[in-house]
Formats: structure tokens, C-alpha cells, sequence
């Protein structure tokens, strides 16, 4: 069977060093915010090209207190509203609500499966506070009509950066585009830990700080609570971790891009549309979505033959039981990328055999 994504041989590549590491904090007696958090966050910061990382317990808490520290700073307010595409994964929305905040939904271009640019201006209203991008799939969704309207009418603009580790725009990272990113390690991410973790990212060094706090309970200074804030904290075991394969990262983003070059150059099918890409730079492809009116079809299919794949995602947030108050709202992009999306294999250790196989498949599919 071709996996959809084959973890342990993820894992495998960099065992070495991982276990090292590992080695390191449990030899340490040293297991929560120490020398591991300190490095990866330095790490993470130089990388992303940003002034400050924070290490938390996993990417959808990166994005909750990056709401919650601006309503803590004043410069949001519970029933303010955030501009957020509406085929976002839900982890995005939840942060938005978690908050008291009101997410607006934008619907996104079909061709890119990013935020639609030019729909998000009519969507401000005196109570807008901040828009939410999402470089969904891989992709960079920022643009700069996007930071052009944000700074115009005075917004925050927030990256959910879970998705595309490593993408570049114009020689900037995502997750140093806007005013503040959230990110997630889980371990299926292109920067995936062995377990929960996440981080954000910012200049601004009292956004940092308040998340910081908000992170380890609200505390400000040992047994002094600033904020009612919650255990998040990223454990030094995965901070270790984390610091390997961010060494490795921008390597394994190439070899994702290889599958997906492959893909792209070779899968040719009347009955699927392949993912559009102007510019190599700004798609790290943590997921290779192709689009296909006969979605169910063509999944049942690769299975029958042996191919994984997983649709990114059956359900758009305003159809799910959580938000029964939008289930009756209309987003016809936004649903037909949910009925139509399936997501083929891609990694960095899928080997060229697989991924001949794959094109092979398809394209023999009738
Ligand atoms: C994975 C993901 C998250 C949440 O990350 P977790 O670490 O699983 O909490 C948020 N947003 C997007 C777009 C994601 O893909």
C-alpha cells in the first residue's frame, strides 16, 4: 500500500539525532521551560524571521492566545470581528470564537484555495479588528493587497501558519508577514514534533510576552498572576525534537516538491484539476490537493488500488454541529472545494517508484 504519510519512515530519516536529543533532556532532569525551549524558540525566531518565537502546547493554543493577548492588551474586545477564509480547518475558527470574537467568513479563490483578496474589503465593518490568513495547504495566502487593506483600515493581520513551514514570499517566511503567526507541530505538519506542540511568532515583544504568560497560567513572575491564564507550555523533550528536524526542514520542503512537480508535470486526467502554482516559492505543499466532480469515485478508486488519501475537508466549518447559527449560510466556493478535494501522498520519503505509481493509477483511472 502507497501511504498517504508514512510517519515512522518520517521518523526513521533523522532517529539518530532524535534520540540524541531526547537522550539529552531525559539525562538532564530538566523538563519543562529550560535550555530545549530557549534554543528551539531562538531557532524558530531566526528561521521564521521574526524577533520573538514562544513555544506552546500545540498549534491551536498558539492561535487562541495570540486572540486572547490582544483582547488582554485592549486592542480587541469580545464581539469584535476577524475576516477568516471559510474553508479554513476548524482549529482557525475555534481560535477566533474560543475568544468571544466573531468570525467573519470570506470565501476563497477556487483556483488557489486561499482567501479571495478582492472579497475582503466589502467584509469590514466599524467592529473589524483583524483579518485571519491561512496558508491552507502549503500555500501562501498573503498578498500584498491583503497587508496594503489591513494597514489602510488599521487591522491586525494574524497568520495560521500550521500548514506551511518553510513558504516564502518575496524573501520573506510566512509567519513573519503579518502581526502575529500561530503554529502548529503536530506530527503529520511539515515541521512535526512526536507528539502536541505549537509556537508564535511575532516582533511584537509585548504580544510575546502577554502570550507567554498567558501559556504558564497568566504568571508574569513565579506566583505573580497577571492574566487567568492556562497550562500550555511546549516540554523540552519536543523542543529537542523540534530543533533536530528544523535543521532538516528546508530539505524536506524540496523533496515535497519534488513529488509535487512530479504530479503536476505528469498526472493528466480530463476529470481532475491539479493545484495551481505561479510561483514555486510560495507552496511548501503539506498537502497536494487535487479536485475532481467525481471525488468519492476517484477516492474509492486509489483505495481499491492501494493508494491512501484523505480529503481536506468533508465538512466546512459553518456546516459543522458547533456552529449550528451559520449551518443555514451560503458559501458555494467554499463547498465545492469540501465536495470535490482529495488529497493524494505527499512526503519527504515517498520514494520515486510510489509516486510513479501513483501518476500511473490516476491516469488509468476511467
Ligand atoms: C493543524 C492545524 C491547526 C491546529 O494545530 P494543532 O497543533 O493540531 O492544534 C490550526 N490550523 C490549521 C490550518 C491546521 O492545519
Amino acid at each position: 500500500m502507497i501511504k498517504f504519510l508514512d510517519l515512522q519512515k518520517v521518523t526513521a530519516k533523522y532517529s539518530e539525532e532524535i534520540r540524541e536529543a531526547v537522550r539529552r533532556v531525559v539525562d538532564s532532569g530538566w523538563y519543562l521551560q529550560g535550555e530545549e525551549n530557549k534554543r528551539f524558540e531562538s531557532d524558530y525566531a531566526k528561521y521564521i524571521g521574526t524577533r520573538h518565537a514562544v513555544g506552546v502546547a500545540n498549534g491551536l493554543d498558539a492561535l487562541i492566545w495570540i486572540f486572547r493577548a490582544y483582547v488582554e492588551l485592549g486592542v480587541m474586545k469580545p464581539g469584535d470581528e476577524v475576516i477568516v477564509p471559510a474553508n479554513t480547518y476548524i482549529a482557525s475558527i475555534l481560535a477566533i470564537t474560543e475568544n468571544g470574537l466573531k468570525p467573519v467568513l470570506v470565501e476563497p479563490k477556487l483556483d488557489t484555495y486561499q482567501i479571495d483578496d478582492s472579497l475582503i474589503e466589502e467584509a469590514i465593518t466599524p467592529r473589524t479588528k483583524a483579518v485571519l490568513i491561512v496558508h491552507l495547504y502549503g500555500q501562501c495566502a498573503y498578498t500584498d493587497k491583503i497587508g496594503e487593506l489591513c494597514k489602510r483600515h488599521g487591522l491586525k493581520l494574524v497568520e495560521d501558519n500550521a500548514q506551511a513551514h518553510g513558504c516564502v514570499y518575496e524573501g520573506r517566511k510566512t509567519g513573519s508577514l503579518g502581526d502575529a503567526a500561530g503554529h502548529s507541530f503536530y506530527p503529520g505538519k511539515n515541521l512535526g514534533a512526536l507528539g502536541d506542540a505549537g509556537a508564535v511568532t511575532t516582533d511584537d515583544e509585548l504580544l510575546a510576552e502577554t502570550v507567554r504568560a498567558l501559556a504558564n497560567y497568566g504568571s508574569t513572575k513565579k506566583y505573580v498572576f497577571k492574566y487567568a491564564g492556562r497550562n500550555s507550555r511546549l516540554d523540552e523533550i519536543q523542543a529537542a525534537i523540534l530543533d533536530v528536524k528544523l535543521r532538516h526542514l528546508d530539505e524536506d520542503v524540496e523533496l515535497r516538491k519534488l513529488v509535487a512537480r512530479y504530479y503536476i508535470e505528469n498526472i493528466k486526467h480530463p476529470d481532475i484539476v491539479l493545484p495551481k502554482v505561479d510561483n514555486w516559492e510560495r507552496h511548501v505543499f503539506h498537502i497536494f490537493p487535487v479536485r475532481s466532480g467525481r471525488r468519492d469515485e476517484l477516492q474509492r478508486y486509489l483505495t481499491e488500488r492501494g493508494v491512501q488519501t484523505i480529503i481536506h475537508y468533508p465538512i466546512p466549518p459553518h456546516k459543522q454541529e458547533c456552529y449550528k447559527e451559520w449551518n443555514g449560510l451560503s458559501f458555494p466556493v467554499t463547498e465545492r472545494i469540501h465536495a470535490e478535494e482529495l488529497s493524494l501522498p505527499i512526503s519527504p520519503v515517498m520514494t520515486e517508484v510510489e509516486v510513479k505509481e501513483v501518476v500511473e493509477i490516476i491516469n488509468a483511472w476511467d
